[in-house]
C-alpha cells in the first residue's frame, strides 16, 4: 500500500504504507493515519501529509526556534494550530516563557495526536488535564481568538493547515493586522507558507499581505521531510527585532537535529527564482 499526497502539476509526495492505524471524519476535516515503512506514522488531514513521525523536527524546529531566538526573551507565545503538539513542545524548551497558549480549532485532531501519535511528550494529556504550569489548550478558531487580544504576546506562530478550508483566514490581511495588534510593542510572528514552488501565488499574496500590515516582513525556505519541499516561512516584526540576528548562547542549550543556529544566515539563501518573484512584489 501507499499513501501519495498530490500537489498541482500533479507532483506528489509519496510514502509506503505497512498498516492503516485510523480514519476518522471530525467537524473540521478527515484524519488518516498510517504506519509508514521507513518514517514511523503519518499523520494526514485531507488529504494532506502534516508530518511523519521521524522528520517532523525538520518542520517544527524551524518554525519555533529561529524566531524565538531572534526575540531578546520571549515571556508569552500564542501558537495557532499545531494539534500535533510538536510546536508547542518546541516553544516549552525556551526557559524564559512563562506562559504558552495554543488555539486549536479541531479537538480530534489533538486527541488522535495525544493516543497515538505522541510525538508530544505527554504534553497535550497534561494540557488537557490542565496540569502544565506554563502552557493552556484552547479549542477554537484562531481568527476569532485573534480578535480578542491586544499587545500581549511577545511571538505568535501559526502552524497551520494550507490556506483552504478553516485556515484560509490565517492568510488574510485582516489576520495579520489583528496578529500585529495581538503582539507586544516589540513582537515577531512566523506563519507556515507551503512549498515554495508548487504553492508560489498562494505565497507571494500571503506575503504582500504582510507586507501592508508588519514593521518588516522576511522569507525563508527550509527543507523539511514529508512536504514538497523546499517548504516557505513568513516571519513578520512589530518594532525593533532584526531577524537576521538570534542569541547564539540560549541556542546552545536546546541541541537541535536540523536548523542550525549557528548558521541562521543560511536562512536567508533563497533561490533566484524566488528572489525575482519577492522583489517585484
Ligand atoms: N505541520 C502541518 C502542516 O503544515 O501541514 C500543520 C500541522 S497542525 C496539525 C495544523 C492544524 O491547524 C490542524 O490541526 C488544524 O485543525 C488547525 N487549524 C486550521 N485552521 C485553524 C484555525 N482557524 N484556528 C485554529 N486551528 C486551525
Amino acid at each position: 500500500m501507499e499513501f501519495i499526497e498530490w500537489y498541482p502539476r500533479g507532483y506528489g509526495v509519496g510514502f509506503k504504507i505497512t498498516s492503516k492505524i485510523l480514519e476518522v471524519q471530525s467537524e473540521y476535516q478527515k484524519i488518516e493515519l498510517y504506519e509508514t515503512e521507513g518514517f514511523g506514522k503519518l499523520l494526514v488531514l485531507d488529504g494532506t501529509v502534516q508530518l511523519v513521525e521521524d522528520g517532523e523536527k525538520s518542520y517544527h524546529e524551524p518554525l519555533v526556534h529561529p524566531v524565538m531566538l531572534a526575540h531578546p526573551g520571549p515571556r508569552r507565545v500564542l501558537v495557532i494550530g499545531g494539534g500535533d503538539g510538536g510546536t508547542l513542545r518546541e516553544v516549552l524548551r525556551h526557559k524564559s516563557v512563562e506562559h504558552a497558549t495554543m488555539v486549536e480549532i479541531d479537538k480530534k485532531v489533538v486527541e488522535v495526536s495525544m493516543e497515538h501519535l505522541k510525538i508530544d511528550e505527554g504534553l497535550l494529556e497534561r494540557l488537557f488535564r490542565k496540569e502544565e504550569p506554563r502552557a493552556e489548550l484552547i479549542i477554537g478558531d484562531g481568527v476569532e481568538y485573534m480578535k480578542a487580544h491586544k499587545e500581549h504576546f511577545d511571538v505568535i506562530i501559526v502552524d497551520s493547515t494550507d490556506p483552504v478550508g478553516p485556515a484560509k483566514l490565517l492568510f488574510s490581511e485582516e489576520f495579520y493586522r489583528n496578529a500585529y495588534e495581538a503582539l507586544n510593542k516589540k513582537g515577531i510572528y512566523i506563519t507556515q507558507s507551503g512549498s515554495v514552488y508548487l504553492f508560489t501565488d498562494e505565497l507571494l499574496e500571503a506575503y504582500n499581505n504582510m507586507k501592508r500590515v508588519f514593521d518588516k516582513v522576511y522569507y525563508f525556505s527550509f527543507p523539511v521531510i514529508g512536504y514538497a519541499s523546499p517548504w516557505s516561512f513568513l516571519v513578520g516584526v512589530k518594532g525593533d527585532i532584526d531577524f537576521t540576528k538570534i542569541d547564539i548562547e540560549r541556542a546552545k542549550e536546546l541541541e537541535l537535529e536540523y536548523y542550525d543556529p549557528e548558521r541562521h544566515e543560511t536562512l536567508f539563501q533563497i533561490p533566484k527564482y524566488v528572489r525575482e518573484l519577492l522583489e517585484k512584489e
